[in-house]
């Protein structure tokens, strides 16, 4: 359970920056399962991490 973005106090694990003004976007909005991106917003900083929605296995967890 070790792949959350950001840690218990909130800050992005990668930049250090507070996880909140990162933005999430989807490389295609249609199809989530294609997965997207997490870029932080915070000038002159280059955190940028992939992701996948993992939709398929929510869907078995409910
Ligand atoms: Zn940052
Ligand atoms: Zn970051």
């Amino acid at each position: 359970m070790d792949n959350q973005l950001d840690d218990e106090n909130g800050l992005c694990k990668q930049c250090r920056h507070p996880f909140n003004p990162h933005l999430i976007i989807a490389f295609d909005s249609d199809d989530l399962s294609k997965g997207g991106f997490i870029k932080c917003q915070v000038e002159n900083c280059d955190c940028y991490t992939t992701l996948n929605f993992d939709l398929a296995r929510k869907q078995k967890d409910y």
